[in-house]
């Protein structure tokens, strides 16, 4: 068994890009920059950003956060991401989900400039995505293909089961492993919460990738001997420390570690990766904006 390191790879990768930012910025270029906007007071959505801005700093990128009361009205905010749209000092912009249940989350969406939206839920860059084109990928399946890439694991006519069909997660995930390149060629099964025999189907998986966000899900007898194993839940679950919780995967790592080839820990894994996806986007947006090859 082989760990799929997030730390470690996230942190040579993080090199990686610092080191080409610091070479645009001494071609005399401006810096990078991602804009987030934040709107209401949730403890978890702030944690986010304000980590997406450290990882920014760290790679010598700029970025701000807009951020705004719960209340604020749908026509504002969207008069505020035309704002971004429109600010060429700006490269990548994500609304941090959710928003407030009165305000449409897809017209949100659908309001980013496809060529700002570094966390690729826009519709044209979901289809760009589907068709194999040049796009941003939404970060957590790109964080996953730069592991399987990094790793070097064969993907190739292997059986890929995908657990979650979210538009986030699993469905992108699917449509990447079945393209035309490296990583991918798989034949991919995606299962869901109405799926028949779910644990037949992993038993026949090559790759199994979980993203259904339920605690220790996958067990032991649901993965056969050599499979790689890709652990994308992260549940708070209640506990007896400091902090009063722990994060959990959505596989039982100790009993399924023993039969895999590569697996990822939660934490330390997927949700590492998912960080230096959004980098990536937003360093590609600025070779768009900046007319860099
Ligand atoms: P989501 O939108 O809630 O989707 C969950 C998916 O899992 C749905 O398609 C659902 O099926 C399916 N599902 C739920 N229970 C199931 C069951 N018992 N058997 C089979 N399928 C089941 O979640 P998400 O946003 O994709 O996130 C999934 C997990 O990944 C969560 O733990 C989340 O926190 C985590 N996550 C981690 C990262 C990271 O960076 N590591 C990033 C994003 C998400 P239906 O469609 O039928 O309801």
């Amino acid at each position: 068994m082989q760990l799929l390191d997030g730390k470690v790879l996230a942190k040579a990768i993080k090199a990686e890009l610092k080191e080409q930012v610091a070479g645009y910025l001494a071609q005399g270029r401006r810096k990078p920059h991602l804009c987030a906007i934040l709107v209401g007071e949730d403890g978890a959505s702030k944690t986010y950003v304000a980590s997406k801005a450290r990882d920014c700093d760290e790679l010598g990128m700029d970025s701000s956060v807009l951020h705004f009361p719960a209340d604020i009205r749908q026509e504002e905010l969207l008069a505020e991401i035309e704002k971004v749209n429109n600010n060429p000092a700006i490269d990548g912009l994500i609304v941090q989900m959710p928003v407030p249940k009165h305000i449409d989350s897809l017209l949100v969406m659908n309001t980013i400039d496809p060529s700002k939206d570094v966390d690729g839920f826009h519709p044209v860059n979901v289809g760009k995505m589907f068709k194999g084109l040049p796009t941003y990928l939404p970060a957590t399946p790109y964080g996953i293909m730069m592991m399987l890439e990094r790793y070097q694991i064969e993907t190739a006519g292997k059986h890929c089961v995908v657990i979650g069909r979210s538009d986030i997660v699993g469905k992108p995930m699917a449509a990447l492993l079945m393209q035309n390149t490296y990583p991918g060629n798989c034949t991919v099964t995606i299962c869901h919460s109405r799926t028949a025999d779910l644990a037949e189907h992993c038993r026949r998986a090559d790759i199994v990738i979980a993203a259904l966000g339920k605690p220790g899900f996958v067990k032991a007898d649901m993965v056969k001997e050599g499979a790689v194993v890709i652990d994308v839940g992260i549940t708070r679950v209640d506990a007896d420390n400091e902090r009063g919780y722990v994060i959990k995967g959505d596989v039982e790592f100790d009993e399924v570690a023993p039969k895999s080839s590569f697996i990822t820990p939660v934490p330390g894994g997927v949700g590492l990766m998912t960080r230096i996806g959004l980098l990536q986007n937003t360093l590609n947006a600025y070779k768009v904006h900046e007319g860099i090859q």
